[in-house]
C-alpha cells in the first residue's frame, strides 16, 4: 500500500536557541527519515517537513517529548503545506532581521558526556576546565548582545582552531553552534596567581588544590563571578574567612566532591538528591549530620547546611585534587556586589584570598548561586533564583505591554514583561549602596536591551526611600504604576501559578510600606491581580527606633512586652535577661511610652524576633532573618501543643490576636518549660490562628483560594503545617515554585499587577 506523503510548516516557541535545537531537529528527521529544513527566525524555531504522515506525526510529538535538556518547548504550531517531493534534510543560517524575541537560555551545568570527556585522558579536553556543549556550559553569563552567537559573546576574543570549528559546524556533531566551544588549543586558560607567582594550566589546579589543604583561602573565578574558597573542615581557615570577610555568623554554602560526600555531611532523602543533581545545579539546603565532619563555623547555630556539587570541568577538577569539602561563598565583602572581574578581583579581595585562582574567559553578567530548600521529591522553595534560572521565561496569566517592574529594596530583582512573557533579573542582593544601585542601573539597562524592550511603563514599591522606587520616579517619558507590597507579593504567587484572583492572600513578611503610611508585615488580603483589599492583619505594635528594632530582636521583644503588659515592662525584660545599657533603656522606654520615632509594624517577621530573643535562642541578629531560621530550628518536630488566640472585628478587619501568643510565651518560659517545646507551639499556634482568619474570610466572601507569600514561607514548618491545615479544611492553596517567598518576587508581582490594570483600563 503507498504511504501518503505529506508536508508541514511548524514553528516552534520557547528557549529553543542557542540549546542545540537544531541538530535536535536535523537528528531526528533522520530517524523519522523526513526531508525538510529547519531554520532560527527572530522569534522561533521554523521547520518545514515532509514524509510519510505517521512518521510525520511521531517527529512532531517527539519535537517536545524528547527535546535536548536545555530546551523549553512552550508551543508547536503546524500547518499543512504541499509537498515537494525533495529529499534530503538542511540547516539552513538564520534569518537576522530585525531585533530578536527569541529567548536566552540560561547557563547550565557541565553535562555526563563533558565531564566524561574531561576525565578520558585520550580525549583532546582531558583536563580542560572549560569544556561544554549544546547540552550545557555558559550561556547568560557570557552573552554582551543578542542574537546569541559566538561573536556576541565573551568568547569572541577566541578563534576557534580546526577541531572545534569541524565540531562546531557538523550537525550530526554534539558541539553543533554550541557557541562557547572550546579546546586546551584555543580556548580559555586558568592560572593561579600567588604573591611573587604564577602557575599555569594543571599547575594552577595542583597549586591551588595544595594551598587549600594547607587551609589557605583561594578566589576562584567561577560560572558567574568568584567565590572565596576555604577548607570545611578546618575551623582556623573558616574563622579566617569570616573575620577577613566581615560576616559573623550567616551560614557559608560548601561544594561537595561527589554525592557521596555529600551524604557524609548531611541527610538526604529523594528531594534533596533531586534539586542536588538538578540541571541548575544550585545550593541545596539538606539537615547536616550529627557526626558530618564539617567546621561549626561553616554554619554556626544552623542546622542545615547548604551544599552544591560542582557545577563546572573547573569545580570538578579543582574537588578530585582539594578537600572534598570546600566552604565556596560568593566572592565580596559582605553586601557588596560579587567581583566578577580579573581587575577587580585583585583590587577588591587582596585583602580577603591568599592566591586567586583565574582565567581569561570574560564574565560578562555577574551571577550569584540560586538557593533553593527541599519539601517534597518534585517541590522546593526558591530561596535565591539566579545561576542556572534566570533568564528562564516565566508566563503570565495575562497578556502585557512591554513593562518594567523595578522590585523592592532587599533582595532584590527587576522584572521585564511583555505579551505573556516575563524575565526576571538574577538575584541581586540589597539596594544599599551606591555599588549596587550602580549595579542595578548597568543590570536594567543590559537586561533591556538583550530583550530589545524599552519599556513605557515602569511599576515600582510605595515606599518612596526605596532606591528601587527613586530608579523608578527619575525616569523620562514613562508612566508610572505604584504597587503595595504585600499586593505585589500575593500578586507574584497568583502570577506565577497563571492565576489571576481573586484569592485569599497572606502575606507574611519582615517589612513593607502600607497604605495607611505604617509598616505592614502580616497581611491578610482579598486580592486580583487588579487590586486588593486589607481584610486583616496581626495585632500592632510599635517598633521603637525603626530601622534600630528591625535590627535588634531584643528591642522587639521589649516592644511586644510592653504592648501586652504596659507600664510593667521594664521589670519583665529584666526578669527575662533582655539587658541594655542604661541609656539605651531610657531611650527605648521614651520612645516606647511615647510613641517618638516609633512608627506602628503588623510585622509578622518582627514578632518571630521578638519570641526569639524571649526564648533566648537569638537575642543578637547578624544577618536578616537569623532569629526567625533559629527559632524555626529550635522549634520541637514532635511537639503538637498551642495556645489559642482570639480574632477581633474591628471596623470590618480581622484583628489576629498574636499579642496573646506572645503572652503565653513568656509566661510559659518563665515557668521554665522547654524553649524548643516552646518555639514549636509558637509555630503551631501562628498555624492556627491563619488558618481561622481563613475561614473567616472565605464566610464572608466564598472565596476557597488561598495564595501564601513573603519571606516567612521561607521558613518550611510554617509552610508545611499551614499547607496541610488549609488543605484538610478544603482551601486550595497557591504556594511559590517558580519565584522566591521573599523579596526576590516582588518584581514580578509588580508586572502582573500593572498588566492587569493596564488591561482594565483598556477594557479585557
Ligand atoms: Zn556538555
Ligand atoms: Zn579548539
Ligand atoms: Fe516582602
Amino acid at each position: 500500500m503507498p504511504q501518503t506523503i505529506s508536508r508541514k510548516k511548524l514553528k516552534v516557541t520557547g528557549v529553543v536557541q542557542g540549546v542545540g535545537f537544531r541538530p535536535f531537529v536535523y537528528r531526528l528527521a533522520g530517524v523519522h527519515h523526513l526531508a525538510g529544513w529547519v531554520c532560527n527566525t527572530s522569534t522561533c524555531v521554523e521547520i518545514e517537513v515532509e514524509g510519510a504522515a505517521a512518521s510525520l506525526e511521531k517527529f512532531v510529538n517527539q519535537l517536545t517529548t524528547q527535546a535536548p535538556s536545555l530546551a523549553r518547548v512552550d508551543t508547536v504550531e503546524a500547518m499543512e503545506a504541499e509537498p515537494q517531493g525533495r529529499s534530503g534534510f538542511a540547516i539552513l543560517k538564520s534569518q537576522r532581521q530585525m531585533a530578536t524575541e527569541a529567548l536566552i537560555p540560561a547557563d547550565a551545568s557541565t553535562c555526563a558526556p563533558c565531564f566524561a570527556e574531561v576525565l578520558d585522558p585520550h580525549n583532546r579536553r582531558y583536563l580542560y576546565p572549560f569544556t561544554n556543549c549544546t547540552d550545557c556550559g555558559p550561556r547568560f553569563t557570557l552573552i554582551q548582545k543578542v542574537p546569541y552567537d559566538r561573536g556576541n559573546t565573551t568568547m569572541s576574543v577566541f578563534p576557534m582552531c580546526e577541531a572545534c570549528r569541524a565540531e562546531y559546524e557538523n550537525p550530526a556533531d554534539r558541539r553543533f553552534h554550541a557557541e562557547p566551544t572550546a579546546c586546551p588549543v584555543c580556548g580559555p586558560q586558568i592560572w593561579l596567581e600567588e604573591p611573587g607567582r604564577r602557575h599555569h594550566a594543571q599547575e594552577a589546579l595542583e597549586a591551588a588544590a595544595s594551598l587549600l589543604k594547607a587551609g589557605k583561602i583561594v578566589a576562584i573565578k567561577g560560572l558567574g563571578g568568584f567565590h572565596l574558597a576555604v577548607d570545611a573542615r578546618q575551623d582556623e581557615a573558616v574563622a579566617t574567612l569570616r573575620r577577613r570577610k566581615g560576616r559573623v555568623a550567616k551560614p557559608f554554602a560548601v561544594m561537595v566532591r561527589d554525592l557521596a560526600e555529600a551524604e557524609k555531611l548531611c541527610h538526604l532523602g529523594e528531594a534533596e538528591r533531586n534539586c542536588l543533581l538538578s540541571l541548575e545545579r544550585p545550593i541545596v539546603l539538606a539537615k547536616r549530620r550529627a557526626d558530618g565532619e564539617v567546621s561549626s563555623q561553616v554554619a554556626p547555630g544552623n542546622q542545615y547546611l547548604g551544599l552544591m556539587l560542582p557545577y563546572t570541568p573547573l569545580h570538578l577538577l579543582l574537588l578530585a585534587q582539594a578537600p572534598a569539602a570546600l566552604v565556596m561563598t560568593s566572592g565580596n565583602l559582605s553586601e557588596e556586589p560579587l567581583v566578577h572581574t580579573n581587575e577587580a578581583a585583585r583590587d577588591r579581595l587582596a585583602e580577603l584570598a591568599d592566591a586567586f585562582l583565574m582565567h581569561d574567559r570574560d564574565i560578562q553578567v555577574p551571577c550569584d548561586d540560586s538557593v533553593v530548600r527541599p519539601l517534597a521529591p518534585d517541590k522546593a522553595i526558591p530561596l535565591r533564583r539566579a545561576r542556572g534560572f534566570v533568564p528562564s521565561p516565566i508566563y503570565l496569566p495575562l497578556e502585557s505591554p512591554p513593562l518594567l517592574g523595578v522590585g523592592a529594596e532587599q533582595k532584590n530583582t527587576f522584572c521585564l514583561a511583555w505579551s505573556n512573557t516575563a524575565i526576571l533579573s538574577q538575584h541581586l542582593g540589597d539596594l544599599d549602596t551606591i555599588e549596587t544601585f550602580d549595579y542595578y542601573s548597568q543590570a536594567i539597562a543590559h537586561f533591556k536591551a538583550l530583550c530589545s524592550k524599552e519599556p513605557v511603563v515602569v511599576a515600582h514599591d510605595l515606599h518612596p526611600l526605596y532606591w528601587s522606587t527613586r530608579y523608578a520616579t527619575g525616569l523620562q517619558g514613562v508612566r508610572l504604576v505604584g504597587v503595595q507590597h504585600h499586593h505585589a507579593h500575593i500578586a507574584a504567587c497568583l502570577a506565577e501559578n497563571r492565576r489571576r484572583g481573586k484569592c485569599i492572600g497572606l502575606a507574611l513578611d519582615g517589612t513593607g510600606y502600607g497604605l495607611d503610611e505604617t509598616i505592614w508585615g502580616g497581611e491578610i488580603l482579598v486580592a486580583s491581580l487588579t487590586g486588593f483589599t486589607r481584610s486583616g492583619h496581626l495585632a500592632p505594635v510599635l517598633l521603637p527606633g525603626g530601622e534600630a528594632a528591625v535590627r535588634d530582636p531584643q528591642r522587639m521583644a521589649v516592644a511586644y512586652l510592653y504592648q501586652v503588659h504596659g507600664e510593667n515592662f521594664n521589670h519583665l525584660a529584666q526578669d527575662l535577661g533582655l539587658s541594655y545599657p542604661s541609656l539605651e533603656s531610657r531611650i527605648l522606654y521614651r520612645q516606647l511610652t511615647t510613641g517618638i520615632n516609633s512608627p506602628l509594624t503588623t510585622s509578622a517577621g518582627r514578632l518571630f524576633d521578638a519570641v526569639a530573643a524571649v526564648l533566648d535562642i537569638c537575642r543578637r541578629r547578624t544577618y536578616e532573618g537569623q532569629p526567625a531560621i533559629e527559632l524555626e530550628m529550635a522549634a520541637d518536630p514532635d511537639e503538637d501543643g498551642f495556645y489559642p488566640a482570639p480574632i477581633q472585628m474591628e471596623r470590618d478587619t480581622l484583628i489576629l490576636d498574636t499579642l496573646t501568643i506572645f503572652r503565653r510565651v513568656v509566661d510559659e518560659y518563665r515557668y521554665g518549660i522547654d524553649p524548643a517545646k516552646i518555639a514549636a507551639r509558637f509555630h503551631n499556634s501562628l498555624v492556627r490562628l491563619l488558618t481561622a482568619a481563613c475561614e473567616l474570610v472565605r464566610n464572608q466572601t466564598g472565596l476557597d483560594l488561598v495564595a501564601l507569600s513573603g519571606g516567612v514561607f521561607q521558613n518550611a514548618l510554617i509552610l508545611r503545617q499551614l499547607y496541610d491545615s488549609l488543605e484538610k479544611r478544603g482551601f486550595q492553596v497557591l504556594t511559590h515554585k517558580l519565584t522566591p517567598p521573599n523579596d526576590g518576587c516582588i518584581s514580578l508581582g509588580q508586572v502582573a499587577v500593572a498588566a492587569a490594570r493596564l488591561g482594565q483600563e483598556n477594557g479585557r
